[in-house]
């Protein structure tokens, strides 16, 4: 293992609670094992700006409870060009900063990966986003904070839900991911989960209401992902109402769901990846993303992690249909 190396760390593209406690951990390894730590502030527009500073063990104090990111975190369109990507090389290197890690998103991954082909530079990603669409990992960090965060706002939707009798689609985050979408619908014993991932015949799900409906039920709730091909909630809603009883009403959750104090399990993991990749750094791997699988650390090609698609278990899917089925109309439905 190389031991005094120059480390920056930055967060960068959307927030994700988490990423405070794997910054504490990038930053505590790293000092730990003999290394020099910096903060980059602001993502990649911090480094093309030379918003950097050396951090100690106590900058990273009482931060492990704390969600957004204490490094700020932020979209740069000038890092998207050759010469704002030299820019922020020529800055890291004043510094003497040899090796990056990279706390974000695919988007991320894929600009990290970009000045690693152009630049003598060593670079590992660390999978924060709450989208939990990243190839290479079971878990992103955030994912499980943002589906508590929905659960407790479905949870309340469903009182209201029941009182009035009514039909709910929800919308929650994960662009074009359904894993946001999926656990908070399992979670919230929802009648419908529509994901990208698996398309929903249209006909088939209002004939399926309909019978729920005719069937006595006094309450449904769907959860939809922000990117369902079908549409967003209001344009299900419009397809759906002119052919349901029900009296139909639309919840977009919103960003809500980025914010708030990180779970126990986003904290262990993000405390764990924060470590792990320090590790990477000082194997001198490069050009990959720590992630964890199986419950095993594990490194993945960057490249991998937008290019490859993440399997989902669809036993869950398919789960969620028996537990929500009202078993003589699901008959009907099928037959
Ligand atoms: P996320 O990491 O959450 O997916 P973004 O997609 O917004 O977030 O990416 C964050 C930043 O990464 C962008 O603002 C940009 O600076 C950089 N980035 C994204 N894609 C590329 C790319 N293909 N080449 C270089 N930089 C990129």
């Amino acid at each position: 293992m190389s031991q005094g190396k120059y480390i920056g760390v930055l967060t960068s593209g959307g927030d994700a609670p988490g990423m405070n406690a794997a910054i504490r951990a990038v930053v505590r390894t790293g000092i730990y094992h003999g290394n020099t730590l910096f903060g980059i502030n602001r993502g990649y527009q911090g480094m093309i700006e030379g918003d950097i500073e050396q951090l100690n063990r106590y900058s990273v104090s009482n931060i492990i409870k704390d969600g957004g990111t204490c490094l700020q975190t932020a979209r740069s369109s000038e890092f998207l060009t050759k010469e704002g990507r030299e820019k922020a090389f020529k800055n890291i290197k004043r510094f003497g900063i040899d090796s990056i890690i990279v706390i974000g998103g695919d988007g991320s991954f894929r600009g990290l990966h970009q000045l690693i082909q152009e630049f003598p530079i060593q670079g590992i990603g660390l999978p924060g986003t709450i989208d939990n669409d990243l190839y290479g990992t079971d878990f992103t960090i955030g994912f499980d904070t943002a589906v508590n965060t929905a659960l407790e706002a479905i949870d309340k939707i469903r009182d209201t839900a029941s009182s009035h009798s009514r039909l709910f689609i929800i919308e929650v985050m994960g662009r074009t991911s359904g894993y946001i979408a999926l656990y908070t619908g399992i979670g919230g014993g929802a009648e419908d989960i529509l994901i990208p991932e698996a398309p929903m015949d249209m006909q088939k799900l209002t004939a399926k209401l309909n019978a729920q409906h005719k069937a006595g039920k006094k309450s449904s709730i769907i959860v939809i992902t922000e990117g369902e091909a079908a549409g967003g909630a209001f344009e299900i809603k419009s397809n759906i109402e002119k052919v349901i009883e029900w009296d139909i009403k639309v919840s977009v959750l919103g960003h809500v769901q980025r914010g708030g104090d990180p779970s126990a399990f986003d904290r262990v993991l993000a405390s764990r990846l924060g470590y792990e990749s320090v590790l990477a750094v000082m194997n001198n791997e490069n050009d990959k993303m720590v992630g964890m699988a199986n419950n095993t650390a594990t490194l993945t090609p960057l490249e991998d992690t937008w290019t490859k698609k993440k399997d989902m278990d669809m036993t869950y899917l398919k789960m969620n249909e028996v537990l929500a089925a009202q078993q003589e109309k699901a008959l009907e439905v099928i037959a």
